[in-house]
């Protein structure tokens, strides 16, 4: 599949031959029980020919990955921290197409290990500059290292996270990239994903990486390929039973990548807007020493790289790294509708009267309809220099205050009104 995917000779090769291309690329498999999975996408359910077993446990595998990720959610006991990210996914849902908005992990935290990045590739959406430092494993960074993650944990009430050792960096650029995942693993159990460019430049480095990954980690390592020639080596460096495990992520026209108009591919004419940041937590920059607490959002105008920065400092020790991240729960995320709580729609949200009565709310690509005149009424007094209670005092002639609250509140839920400007 990773073949038929990846390169357009290939697939005009299999159209024309498909039992003498299979044989001619040394694949070792019936090509009649793989055509039901080139016509279209099967989903994880599918099982048209036995032989496709094992491919299909490994998508439910893989697909698994994000109910563990809903149970992790619910094991957060902190309810401050648990509804902010809560609100976040509900507002990235607001914001993304459907499949996109279930597909994004929103990780509790990112450590990167670098400052800059080697591989520049031309799609990048976080753009980083050149690689200039890399932190390797002293013991004062481990100690920073293993502090934020137990901030983390102690905030949160959780004795597992989710989360990830880089973000707009390349992983293994740090000569300790191994070593801090072993750290990874100590205090909280398991080898975190592994995302790489650089898999084809010390070959053994990563097959060690891809093994420690098999034996301590959970569901798929990435691959990220540039071209079509960088697919067909990486097809010829790694044997099928070392890429069993890897999601191969195609970024070339030859096998219809994706690019997100950010960073470097905002010139693009392919573009599209969107996201692949995926951390609704911490993103913590250990050479540069600076933590922010973010969230993706497909807002392009006002957050370029798609993300947002809800706070942001600089740390030296582990201990202000714990004083960052417990000061996030007095400042943002125990923030709750009180009386004197702004209630402005989102910058991305418009809001336009349809023909029919209805007003519509649409963001870049959703709208949502509403019908009800409480509702409209709410919706039209929502400015940036509304507050609950003058909502509430607006709509007083014709409700009550508890209906319109109901809504006010179901409209914080949902991630519509602005809580990034809250002082
Ligand atoms: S996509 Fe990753 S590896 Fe490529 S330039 Fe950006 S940060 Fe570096």
């Amino acid at each position: 599949m990773d073949w038929w995917r990846g390169d357009d000779a290939f697939r005009a090769r299999v159209e024309a031959d498909p039992a003498g291309t299979v044989a001619a690329y040394g694949i070792r498999v019936d090509p009649d029980a793989v055509r039901s999975l080139c016509d279209a996408d099967p989903g994880v359910d599918g099982a048209a020919h036995p032989a496709l077993a094992p491919y299909y446990e490994d998508l439910r595998a893989r697909a698994a990955v994000y109910d563990e990720l809903d149970q992790l959610e619910s094991t957060i006991a902190d309810p401050g921290f648990a509804g902010w990210r809560q609100r976040q996914r509900q507002r990235f849902a607001t914001q993304a197409p459907d499949a996109w908005g279930r597909k994004n992990p929103h990780l509790m935290f990112s450590i990167e290990l670098s400052d800059g990045c080697s591989i520049a590739c031309p799609y990048c959406a976080g753009a980083p500059g050149r690689l200039t430092s890399v932190s390797r494993f002293t013991p004062a960074n481990a100690a920073r290292f293993r502090g934020a993650i137990q901030a983390i944990k102690a905030m949160s009430g959780c004795s597992t996270l989710s989360g990830v050792l880089y973000h707009f960096t390349e992983p293994l650029d740090n000569p300790d990239y191994e070593r801090f995942l072993e750290a990874y693993r100590e205090e909280l159990g398991v080898v975190p994903q592994t995302t790489t460019a650089a898999w084809a430049k010390r070959p053994e480095r990563t097959r060690r990486l891809l093994a420690m990954a098999r034996e301590h980690g959970r569901g798929v390592q990435r691959f990220s390929v540039n071209s079509v020639e960088a697919f067909r080596s990486c097809m010829a460096l790694f044997t099928p039973e070392e890429l069993r495990h890897v999601l191969i992520v195609h970024h070339y026209p030859e096998a219809g990548g994706v690019y997100y108009r950010s960073g470097r591919a905002r010139s693009r004419d392919d573009a599209v807007d969107g996201s692949i940041a995926c951390v609704s937590g911490f993103l913590i920059n250990l050479p540069t020493r600076t933590i922010q607490l973010v969230s993706p959002c497909i807002e392009p105008a006002r957050w370029p790289k798609g993300f947002r920065s809800f706070a942001t400092s600089t740390f030296e020790s582990d201990d202000d790294l714990a004083a960052f991240v417990a000061r996030q729960r007095h400042e943002v995320f125990d923030r709750v509708l009180h009386d004197d709580a702004p209630v402005a729609l989102r910058n991305d949200v418009s809001l336009l009267e349809a023909e029919d009565g209805t007003l519509r709310l649409r963001t870049l690509y959703r709208t949502f309809t509403f019908g009800d005149r409480l509702q409209q009424r709410v919706l039209r007094h929502c400015s940036p220099t509304a507050t609950v209670a003058s909502v509430i005092d607006d709509c007083s002639r014709e409700h009550s205050s508890a209906p319109v609250f109901a809504f006010l509140q179901l409209l914080w839920d949902a991630g519509l009104l602005e809580d990034g400007a809250w002082r």
